[in-house]
């Protein structure tokens, strides 16, 4: 089971960050966004409508040494007249904004960036980079709410939104911890159906019995995969596993090989066998790297070479370099947490 949820229907996360809130997608002039907004147009920025003052490039001069080597940066991959290009593209213009309509959202030791006008209004300025900052125009008419009159959705709305989110997740995850019932699908287990359950009382619901999973099932399988390699793995990584092997497996397609000898998982003596149901996630092939940390070289293998020389490439078991094998015992773990790490999941 999934623990970090996003958050389905919430228009975005601004009820946690402010920041992170952008105008519904009803709501704005651009679908991905603008990058260079002009005089005269309404940007939205943290639940309000602010109206583009002025916009001025940084000439050379003003350019302080860390933002030239951020410019700089941003064209190291460039050469010749493609590089010129991307310099006056990237570089970045002041822009200063006037408060229009909405919250002022003022963090902590963030108050001197705000000036106020001899005629009452706010203005802010910013260093806006176009190869790194996007600015949400604001439609005209723009969609306001009707509790506030702000840019839909005001900061009220998103937040109810988040708190019957968290609600429905709390809901959810005290379901999974009803007797007779899959912790992952919530669906009841019959008697026939294969399960597994942890030892363990329930990381997910304090005081609950460790949940079961259908073990039949390839999403509920790996729903408990999850389950052990997200929390009782991160406990305890001695602990005795019951829904996952710490290995990757490989299926090795040299013809006429003993059945028995076709899979092989990277994990050698330590493999649990735990690799869930079949289909669940099926072998790499031998003369597939199964690449673990991106960098050249750090990839699990099969342990012997099966003799296959296919199109594709041949098997890469063994010791072929003659410095012994990368295989790594725990290099189904690591790959499980790179993908964790994708998913934004895990730092
Ligand atoms: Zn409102
Ligand atoms: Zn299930
Ligand atoms: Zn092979
Ligand atoms: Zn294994």
């Amino acid at each position: 089971m999934t623990e970090e949820l996003p958050l389905p229907g919430l228009h975005n996360n601004g009820a946690q960050d402010p920041d992170q809130w952008a105008p519904a997608r009803s709501n704005r002039r651009d679908s991905y966004g603008c990058t260079r907004p002009e005089v005269g147009d309404l940007v939205a920025w943290r639940y309000a409508a602010w109206l583009v003052h002025e916009t001025r490039p940084y000439a050379d001069v003003d350019l302080t040494d860390k933002q030239r080597a951020k410019l700089d940066a941003s064209v190291a991959h460039l050469t010749g007249e493609k590089r010129d290009l991307a310099y006056a593209r990237n570089r970045p213009f002041h822009l200063v904004l006037r408060h229009h309509n909405g919250p002022l959202i003022i963090k902590p030791g963030e108050g001197r960036g705000f000036i106020r006008l001899h005629d009452g209004t706010r203005e802010i300025h910013f260093t806006s980079w176009p190869h790194r900052n996007q600015w949400h125009r604001l439609p005209d008419p723009y969609q306001t709410c009707s509790c506030h009159g702000h840019p839909w959705p005001c900061q009220e709305i998103d937040q109810a939104v988040l708190t019957q989110h968290q609600l429905r997740k709390m809901d959810r995850l005290m379901a999974t911890a009803q007797p007779g019932v899959c912790a992952h699908c919530l669906e009841p287990i019959s008697t026939r159906q294969k399960t597994v359950t942890f030892p363990e009382e329930s990381r997910l619901v304090p005081g609950a019995p460790g949940p079961t999973f259908h073990a039949g099932r390839a999403a509920c399988w790996g729903g408990a995969e999850e389950y052990e390699r997200a929390g009782r793995l991160a406990d305890n990584p001695d602990v005795v596993r019951v829904a996952s092997c710490p290995g990757v497996r490989f299926i090795h397609e040299q013809h006429g090989m003993p059945a028995d000898q076709r899979i092989e998982c990277s994990a050698g003596p330590f493999c649990t066998g735990l690799h869930g149901p079949s289909g669940y996630r099926q072998e790499a092939p031998c003369w597939h790297r199964v690449e673990l940390a991106g960098n050249e070289g750090a990839y699990a293998r099969p342990g012997f070479d099966c003799g296959y020389r296919g199109r594709g490439g041949g098997c890469i078991g063994g010791d072929l370099s003659g410095g012994g094998t990368s295989l790594s015992p725990v290099a189904g773990d690591l790959l499980w947490e790179m993908q964790q790490r994708r998913r934004g999941i895990l730092p």
